[in-house]
């Protein structure tokens, strides 16, 4: 009778979190996810993608994906280390690298394996990791999977972390001490205090590990967060995502030969897990390409962040610490925050209501990603729509 006993168990946990309004529908898209979407036969202003530069749907990629899909087939074959690696990931890699500007770098199948991989192949139950309180939930996965001791600080707390670092040297318990933060943090869209990370890194003899899934293609050139504060010499491990700014899927870690030498014999998703398929692959070194020779994208998706941010804020809306494209559009309670993201539907904007526990309780918030691919008047309809909404619902 397992079969019984698990099926009531999932129907008991489902309605608990449908009363508790935690369940979450998932919408099917009629068509391509671009600036806008159609959803039951209704198009909608998209704010909620992280398709930041509009490369999920831009024509140079799909042609790539094509004529790689011709020449080198559907699928990689096989994990890459058995059967030999296709010449477009080593290209990728390469390409990855100079983006990156790194020694080297190896791809994995997303962004969330890559922190599978990295952390728990450079440390392991005797070392301790200190991680940033609002790191992404595949950090979180990746330093459990780790067996490190880990040591969480209050977020972007300076003081908090040199403190934390000081007394994880001193016991003398750990025979390494990683420090890991999100290069951008995804909800709030503020920037890691890099440059404090790495003098608290250099005094502490810390390694040093950036998530930039958020940073890689909106900062530092495209370069990412790192490069954005001139430390592409000073972090050990950094991982980037080829599935947000990039459009595509996959992800890397970029660092020395040294580390690059290390993943490729010592991280599982890379040894137990096929590569990505040539298809993509090929779009994500047109993108590179494409990141590489202009930075007219990066240039239209932060006048149009600008545009949608002034907007807001004119209206009388809190938009919270953002420092980047991620523009949070702070409300607070959680029923106020499902019933503006409601409204904001009903309105024919897609944007998400966040509430507890991806954030903070009293902390809800609309999430809105505005993108390369907007017009203004597409954004010029979301902001009427948050002004009506909002002064209906008594926000503004
Ligand atoms: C989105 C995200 C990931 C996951 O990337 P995927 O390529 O979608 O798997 C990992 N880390 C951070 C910080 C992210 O924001």
């Amino acid at each position: 009778m397992a079969g019984i006993m698990l099926q009531k168990w999932l129907q008991d946990q489902l309605d608990g979190l449908r009363s508790n309004g935690l369940y979450n529908e998932i919408d099917p898209l009629q068509g391509a996810n671009g600036p806008t979407i159609r959803i039951s036969g209704r198009t909608f202003v998209n704010l909620s993608s992280n398709n930041y530069l509009g490369l999920a749907t831009d024509s140079r990629l799909i042609d790539a994906a094509i004529a790689a899909t011709r020449q080198y087939g559907a699928g990689a074959g096989a994990v890459r280390t058995i059967n030999g690696t296709l010449e477009l990931h080593a290209e990728l890699e390469r390409k990855l690298a100079a983006f990156k500007h790194t020694e080297s770098a190896i791809a994995y199948q997303s962004g969330f394996n890559c922190n599978m991989a990295a952390i728990s192949a450079v440390v392991d139950g005797g070392d301790a990791i200190l991680s940033d309180e609002l790191n992404h939930a595949s950090i979180i996965d990746g330093c459990r999977l780790s067996r490190a001791t880990i040591i969480r600080y209050r977020h972007s707390d300076m003081d908090d972390l040199r403190a934390k670092a000081m007394e994880a040297r001193a016991s003398g318990k750990y025979a390494k001490i990683m420090v890991i933060t999100d290069g951008v943090f995804s909800m709030d869209g503020d920037i890691a205090k890099l440059p404090d990370i790495a003098a608290i890194a250099d005094e502490f003899e810390l390694i040093t590990y950036v998530d930039d899934a958020h940073g890689s293609g909106v900062l530092g050139g495209g370069a990412g967060t790192v490069k954005h504060f001139g430390l592409s010499e000073r972090i050990d491990l950094q991982i980037g995502t080829l599935s947000k700014a990039i459009g595509v899927v996959g992800g890397y870690v970029a660092g020395s030969k040294l580390l690059i030498d290390w993943l490729k014999v010592r991280s599982r998703p890379f040894l137990f897990s096929t590569a990505q398929p040539p298809g993509p692959v090929a779009s994500c070194i047109a993108a590179i390409d494409i990141l590489s020779s202009s930075e007219e994208l990066q240039a239209a998706m932060w006048a149009r962040a600008d545009y949608l941010k002034r907007g807001l804020k004119a209206l009388g809306f809190d938009i919270g610490r953002s420092e980047t494209p991620i523009t949070p559009v702070m409300i607070g309670d959680e029923s106020l925050t499902q019933t503006f993201s409601r409204e904001l539907y009903e309105a024919g904007v897609y944007a998400k209501g966040i509430v507890f526990p991806t954030v903070p309780k009293g902390a809800g918030r609309i999430r809105n990603m505005p993108t390369a691919a907007h017009t203004e008047s597409m954004l010029d309809e979301a902001l009427s729509a948050y002004e009506r909404i909002g002064r209906k619902l008594g926000v503004i």
